[in-house]
């Protein structure tokens, strides 16, 4: 956990009157800024020649971001903070692409999270360690770290002391659209970015020899459905539904099917029903069809949903064998048709689940690793985040896009 004393790893930035007064006077020294690396800033900072190279000035980024709902991403520069005591600055290489960030971009969910502009997503970041602060000791400067879905928590609340930083009663802050510096923007930028600061607590040591482009989705979408299944105890033998076959859906089918639970897949893609069998599903059901649907009442112990928008849940609720859940991760507007009388007569549940925890994570990246599990991905460049947008919104994505932020260097 971040020092909760250390204002330094909040997302504010620096609170240190020296460093305030450095991150204020920040339009100064831009100029010296890590337009070619690091060194160019320590030394702009003053930094001891052969100490930790840590950024002292707020740091240039190069980023692409929507200015407005209704405009396509576009590059753009944005600031992050100097490199506090507590943080790691990481070089981006590679970042997925989740459907949250298109709810944001476009702020599909504006009565409950307004989006903030300019709109830099992204939360599924692998990087290569570029700086860390004096206080850090889990990372080094050429290490690769993940950064998920938050940059930051009280840390001291019952939730954040439970490694559940994710559900932070006074509020995780997010790595896009939470409230951050004036100076750096007033909100927290992505990782559609070519840097990223972040607090060490929140970045995830990545395990040697793995495919990290197709590792970066475990930070979201992998850690998302892995949370429910271990909350509710999916357990070998045990039948699970995934409704939707997308980011989320398909790296839960992977998961599932490393426990040798029973797998269906619930789709509304005729294309996609080979994909499911193949990803392990021993089922694929258009749910669409209210034959296939009826005849699987009472059958299952979970179903997980993954579908972005609210619909009609009854034919799923009825799907639950007693004391079975339904868990909804996807839709996070009003739910619709959701029956007292199911949930009382069967003694079922409709819940809901958010990420999971820095711990949990971590957990999950480990797990993925050492089962060689990955996400299927198809890799793009910068250039092509509007039209990838476009596709998962078709639901025309086998099954994550990713940015090469690489290739953007090059
Ligand atoms: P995605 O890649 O777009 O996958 C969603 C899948 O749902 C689609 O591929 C499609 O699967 C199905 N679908 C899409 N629109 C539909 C519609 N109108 N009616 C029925 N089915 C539809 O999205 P994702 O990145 O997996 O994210 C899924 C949802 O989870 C998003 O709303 C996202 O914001 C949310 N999310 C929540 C959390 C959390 O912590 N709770 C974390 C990450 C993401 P088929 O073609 O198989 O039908
Ligand atoms: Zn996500």
């Amino acid at each position: 956990m971040g020092d909760p004393e250390d204002k330094s790893t909040q997302d504010g930035g620096p609170a240190e009157p020296g460093r305030r007064k450095l991150l204020l006077a920040g339009a100064g020294v831009l100029a010296a800024q890590l337009v070619g690396g690091l060194g160019s800033a320590a030394r702009a900072a003053g930094a001891e020649e052969g100490s930790v190279a840590a950024a002292q000035v707020p740091i240039t980024a190069r980023a692409y971001g929507a200015a407005s709902a209704a405009s396509p991403l576009a590059q753009m520069s944005i600031q992050r903070r100097p490199v506090g005591p507590n943080d790691v600055l990481l070089d981006v290489l590679y970042c997925g692409i989740c459907h949250s960030d298109i709810h944001t971009a476009r702020n599909e969910w504006a009565s409950s999270m307004p989006t903030q502009y300019p709109c830099v997503p992204g939360h599924e970041i692998i990087g290569r360690v570029q700086a860390v602060g004096r206080a850090v000791t889990k990372f080094k400067v050429g290490d690769i770290g993940g950064v998920g879905c938050m940059v930051n928590s009280c840390g001291t609340c019952e939730n954040c002391l439970a490694d559940r930083e994710q559900n932070c009663l006074v509020g995780a802050t997010f790595t896009y659209n939470s409230p951050s510096a004036p100076a750096l923007g007033g909100h927290t930028f992505g990782g559609y970015s070519d840097k990223v600061v972040v607090p060490e607590h929140f970045v995830i040591r990545i395990p040697p020899g793995v495919d990290l482009a197709a590792m970066a989705p475990l930070l979201c979408a992998g850690v998302t459905t892995f949370s429910p299944m271990q909350h509710w105890r999916l357990a070998a033998g045990q039948r699970v539904g995934v409704i939707g076959l997308g980011g989320l859906g398909h790296v839960a089918v992977k998961l599932a099917v490393a426990r040798r639970a029973d797998v269906t897949v619930f789709t509304t893609s005729q294309g996609k029903l080979a994909h499911a069998r193949r990803l392990g599903a021993r089922q694929v059901v258009l749910w669409p069809d209210p034959a296939a649907m009826k005849a699987l009442v009472n059958q299952f112990d979970l179903l997980i949903s993954t579908v972005p928008q609210a619909y009609p849940m009854r034919p799923f609720v009825e799907l639950l064998k007693l004391d079975a859940t339904l868990v909804n991760v996807g839709a996070m507007d009003p739910l619709q048709d959701i029956i007292g009388m199911d949930l009382v007569m069967g003694r079922k549940s409709v819940a809901g689940s958010v990420i999971g925890g820095i711990a949990e994570t971590q957990e999950v990246i480990d797990y993925c690793a050492s089962r060689h599990i990955k996400a299927d991905i198809e890799l793009i460049r910068p250039g092509d985040i509007n039209r990838a947008y476009d596709r998962v919104m078709n639901k025309d994505v086998r099954f994550r896009f990713v940015i090469d932020m690489a290739s953007a260097k090059a």
